[in-house]
Formats: structure tokens, sequence, C-alpha cells
């Protein structure tokens, strides 16, 4: 690794401030939150920047608070904070369980929710349960607020779609009524997901019938996709999903448009996605993976 070349940190008082200076220093300049990506590339000379910008003290970046029917997650939550947060843990529990499982204590204890989503490392547990949970993205830029789909955010590989000047500045995520059940499942043998899958079944009243299914499939395409065939497969009445599930499997892994790489064969993750898709079901419809 390569000594870190010299930078200034800035830190903004407000995001109108931090917007600025993105504007103001193009591409000298780039945000930092907690660096975990950011300063990794920096070392090993693939990123280079001037000029970091601090987000993390911009004042209630971090917070978690329940919105109406959403959940907001500030974009500087580190995935710590929301493994421990009461509101996380009580609204959306598989999101808690989730962000346990993201990397290693001290990349939780630093890296944020905000750097996760923005850096787009295709290996990214939060994209691919935010994609099924239906979860939006809040930008702020100079010259005001967005909210982009996770698939609008997501634009490819190490890239999204936000503005030159523009900050990720949370994610709202429907809350889940008393008849949804999500399950996020992933495999993995090295530092990152080898592949992370989440389902989100929307129940009738005494849970028969499974109404609308969401699932989506990461870590093996450049951005986390859903499939729609999948999806209308699933649904139907819950006692013979098993009958319907090895199909929506194969849907899955078609719309992934899966590769051999050196993570493994094609056909050896079109097998996973079958295999954590039904333990997913099995999670979502019996509390059991
Ligand atoms: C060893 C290791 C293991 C990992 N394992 C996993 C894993 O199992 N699952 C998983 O999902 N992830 C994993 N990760 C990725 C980890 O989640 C991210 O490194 C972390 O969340 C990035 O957040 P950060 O605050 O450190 O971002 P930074 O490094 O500070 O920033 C990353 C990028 O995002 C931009 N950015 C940061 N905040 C914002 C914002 N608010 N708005 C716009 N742009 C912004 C920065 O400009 C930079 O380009 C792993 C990482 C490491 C190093």
């Amino acid at each position: 690794m390569m000594p870190l070349r010299r930078f200034a940190i800035h830190r903004p008082a407000d995001l109108r401030e931090a917007a600025e200076m993105l504007d103001h220093y193009g591409e000298n300049g780039s945000l930092y939150a907690g660096g975990t990506e950011l300063l990794l590339a920096m070392r090993h000379d693939l990123l280079r920047y001037a000029h970091l910008i601090d987000i993390k003290t911009v004042a209630g970046l971090d917070g978690i608070e329940r919105r109406d029917e959403h959940l907001h997650i500030g974009a500087a939550a580190t995935h710590r904070t929301i493994e421990r947060s009461a509101v996380v843990r009580e609204q959306l529990p598989v999101m808690a369980e989730m962000a346990a499982n993201v990397a290693n204590v001290r990349v939780r204890a630093t890296g944020t929710l905000g750097g996760n989503l923005a850096f787009a490392e295709p290996h990214s547990d939060p994209a691919t349960l935010l994609l099924a949970l239906g979860g939006n993205a809040r930008a702020q830029g100079k010259s005001g607020e967005r909210t982009l789909a996770m698939d609008e955010l997501l634009a490819g590989a190490y890239e999204n779609s936000l503005a030159q000047d523009e900050i990720l500045t949370g994610v709202d995520v429907p809350v889940p009524g008393p008849s949804q059940r999500t399950a996020y499942l992933k495999f993995q043998v090295h530092e990152r997901p080898l592949l992370g899958l989440a389902l989100s079944l929307e129940l009738d009243d005494d849970g028969g019938v499974i109404r609308e299914a969401r699932c989506a499939v990461g870590c093996v395409s450049p951005t986390p996709c859903r499939s729609a065939t999948a999806e209308s497969l699933i649904a139907g009445p819950a006692d013979s999903l098993e009958q319907r599930i090895e199909e929506a499997g194969e849907a899955l892994a078609d719309e992934a448009a899966l590769t051999d790489d050196r993570e493994g064969s094609a056909e050896y993750k079109r097998h996973l996605i079958g295999v954590l898709l039904r333990r997913a079901a099995r999670k979502c419809l019996n509390g059991n993976g």
C-alpha cells in the first residue's frame, strides 16, 4: 500500500455549505464519512483528492427516526448504530439484523450507510435489502432536495447517480405492517458477501395467501436486481409455495445475468440463489430458515 498523498479536510457547518464545497472543489474534492472505502482507495492510489469534505459532523445527518409511515435513517448513521438502534430493532428488525452482519465490528463502527450506498460497491448488503423493502434515498444539492428509488441511485458498479453537488442525506424505508414478512440472507466466504438475497412477502389476514412479493438478489451483478417474473410466481397460496419456488429462483437468477468470475461459476451462483430463496421463504412463512 502507498502512503496517503496530502489532502485537506474541510468541516462544513451544514448541508448547504457541504454542497457548495463539493461544487467548488469539483473533481479535486470528495465527501468523506467513515473513510473505510475512500481512504483505502486513496492509499492504493485508485482515487486522488486534494480536498475531503467531512460530513460526519453535520448535525442530524446520523439521526434515525420514524416519520409517518417510514423509518428515516440518516446517511451518516454507522452500521453499528443501525444494528443497535432501539427504533430500528423494533420497527424494522430485518434491517438491524442485516446491519449486524456487515463486515466486522471495526468497519461497522466507522462505516456509514450513506458511504456504503454512495460508493456503490456491488457487494453491498444494505442495497439489496433496501431494494426489496422499497426504500428511497434522499439527496440534497445546491438547488434543493430530491428522492431517488434505490435502483435509480445505484447506476452501476462503483457508480451512483448523484450530481456533483449532491449529498445523500438518508433513506426512507416503509415501516412494514403486521402482514408483511421480510428476510435477508447472505452467503459469504471472504471479506465481503458473495451473494445477498432479500425477500419481502405481503400476506392476507389469515396468512394463507401471499398477496405480493418483492425479492432482490445482490453482489452477483453490478447492482442488485429484482425479478417481476419471480415475484409473480411467489405470489399465491402460501402452502404451495414450495412447488413454485424453484422456478422463481431460476427467474431471479436469469434476471441477475450471472457470469463466471473468481468468486464462482454462474452455475454455482444460480444454485445459491435457489437455496437462499427457499430458505428466505421458509423464514418469512415459518420463522425459520
Ligand atoms: C474489510 C471490509 C469488509 C466489508 N464488508 C462488507 C459487508 O459484508 N457488507 C457490506 O454491505 N459492506 C461491506 N463493506 C463495505 C462497508 O459497508 C463500507 O466500507 C462502508 O459502509 C462505507 O462507509 P464510509 O462511511 O466509510 O464511506 P467513505 O469511505 O467515507 O465513503 C465512501 C464513498 O461514499 C461517498 N460518500 C460517503 N458519504 C456520502 C454521502 N452522505 N453522500 C454522498 N456520497 C457519500 C464518499 O465520497 C466516497 O466516495 C466492507 C468494507 C470493508 C473495508
